[in-house]
C-alpha cells in the first residue's frame, strides 16, 4: 500500500519543512522487548500539547505551548507510528493535549488505522468537541475511546478545567454512545478536598449511560501550581464505591494498569489506576511519544530518546528509525519513583506527554 499524508494537513510552518512521506508496509523485524524482558505492544501518542481547557492537575492558567516547528506534523505523526507498528506494537492511542483540537484529526486516525499490523486505535478525550466529531472518530476506525470526566457539577466543572462547560461534554459522551463505539470509558481523576463527594454519583452516571468508569490517581508530574492537599487512594475510592454497591472482582484487562471489577446486573465496570499504590511497573507493555517527538520509556522517569531530531536530519529514513527506537529500548526503566511526597518529574506536562 502506498498512500500520502501531508498535504493540506500541515500548518503553513509545517508543510514548509515536513515533506509528506510514502506510506509504505515496514519489513518485519524483531519485536521490542526491554533489558527485564518486557513486551512493548503499546503506543500513546500525544498529538498536540494544546488544549481548549485548562485542567488544575494538569496545566496553569495561562499555560505555554511548543511552538508549531517544534511539535510533530501529521507525516512525522504517522511515520513514527509505522515505526513502531513496524517493531511490533498492535495498540496506539491517540492523546494529548487535546486531540479533538487537531483539525486534521481525523486523516489522522484514518492514516494510522490503515497501517498494517495495527490491531487497535484507541483515544483520549476530554469530550468538549465529541458532539459533532464523534460519528467520524468512529467511521476512522476507533473502536475504543476515554472521555474524562471528573465532575457533574457545572459550576464545578467550570472550576477544574479552568473553563470548561460540562453540557458540551455530556453532550459528547452521549453522541458517543450513538456512535457505537465497541467500549466507552469515563477517565475520572479524584482530587480529594474538590471532587471526593461525587465518587458515588459518578459512578451511578456510567452505571445510567451503560459505560465504564475508571478512576485514576493523581500523579506529580509537571510543574503546575495546583497539588491536592489530601491524597484520595484508589483503596479510599473503593471502599466509597463498595459502601453503597457491590463490587466483584475480575481478571479482565485491557492490557493496561487498571484494575477492574464488575457490578452485579450491569455492562458497568469500574477500573482503579493507582500509580501510587499499586506498582504496576513490572507488567508495562508501554512507551510514550510527546507532543515534541520525545520518546519516553517511562512515565515516571527521565529516560527519553529525541525521534523528532532523527525525523529531521533523516527524513523517510524508517529503518534508522526503528534501529534507534529499538536501541533507545535498553534505557527503559524497571519502574516509576511515584510516591506520595515523591518531587514532580521536572519538566513533564502531561499535556505534552500525553496522559
Ligand atoms: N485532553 C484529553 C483528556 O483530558 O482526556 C487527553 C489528555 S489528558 C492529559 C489524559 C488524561 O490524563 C485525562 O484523563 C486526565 O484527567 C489525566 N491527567 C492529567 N493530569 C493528570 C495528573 N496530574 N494525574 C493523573 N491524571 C492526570
Ligand atoms: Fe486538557 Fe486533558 Fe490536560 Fe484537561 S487533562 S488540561 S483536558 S490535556
Amino acid at each position: 500500500m502506498t498512500r500520502t499524508l501531508g498535504k493540506g494537513q500541515n500548518s503553513p510552518n509545517e508543510t514548509a519543512r515536513v515533506k509528506p512521506m510514502p506510506i509504505t508496509a515496514p519489513p518485519p523485524g524483531p519485536d521490542l522487548v526491554d533489558p527485564f524482558g518486557r513486551r512493548i505492544t503499546y503506543l500513546r501518542l500525544s498529538v498536540t500539547d494544546r488544549c481548549d481547557f485548562r485542567c488544575i492537575y494538569c496545566m496553569d492558567p495561562d499555560q505555554r505551548f511548543a511552538s508549531r516547528d517544534l511539535t510533530l506534523g501529521p507525516a512525522e505523526l504517522l511515520a513514527v507510528t509505522r515505526a513502531f507498528v513496524g517493531l511490533g506494537v498492535r495498540k496506539v492511542r491517540l492523546t494529548g493535549g487535546e486531540p479533538l483540537v487537531r483539525p486534521d484529526l481525523i486523516e489522522l486516525l484514518s492514516a494510522i488505522h490503515a497501517l498494517p499490523g495495527l490491531a487497535e486505535l484507541v483515544l483520549t478525550t476530554n469530550g468538549s468537541q465529541l458532539a459533532a466529531r464523534a460519528h467520524a472518530i468512529r467511521a476512522a476506525g476507533v473502536r475504543r475511546i476515554n472521555i474524562s470526566l471528573d465532575t457533574l457539577n457545572p459550576e464545578r466543572f467550570r472550576l477544574l478545567t479552568r473553563n470548561g462547560d460540562l453540557d458540551r461534554v455530556l453532550a459528547g459522551i452521549d453522541a458517543a454512545i450513538a456512535a457505537g463505539f465497541d467500549r466507552i470509558k469515563l477517565n475520572t481523576v479524584i482530587l480529594g478536598e474538590r471532587n471526593g463527594d461525587e465518587i458515588l454519583d459518578l459512578v451511578r452516571f456510567a452505571l445510567n449511560k451503560g459505560i465504564n468508569i475508571s478512576f485514576i490517581e493523581e500523579m506529580p508530574l509537571g510543574e503546575v501550581a495546583y497539588r491536592p492537599t489530601t491524597h484520595y487512594s484508589s483503596e479510599q475510592i473503593r471502599a466509597r464505591i463498595a459502601s453503597r454497591f457491590t463490587l466483584i472482582p475480575t481478571t479482565e484487562t485491557t492490557g493496561g494498569p487498571a484494575r477492574y471489577y464488575r457490578i452485579p446486573d450491569s455492562p458497568t465496570r469500574v477500573g482503579f489506576i493507582s500509580p501510587h499504590s499499586h506498582n504496576f511497573c513490572a507488567d508495562c507493555n508501554r512507551v510514550r511519544v510527546t507532543s515534541e517527538g520525545q520518546l519516553l520509556l517511562c512515565l515516571g522517569r527521565e529516560a527519553s530518546l529525541d525521534l523528532r531530531a532523527m525525523l529531521r536530519n533523516h527524513p523517510g529514513d524508517d529503518a534508522r528509525l526503528r534501529q534507534a527506537i529499538r536501541e533507545a529500548l535498553r534505557m527503559k526503566p524497571e519502574g516509576h519513583s511515584f510516591a506520595n511526597g515523591m518531587p514532580t518529574v521536572m519538566g513533564r506536562q502531561m499535556n505534552r506527554i500525553g496522559g
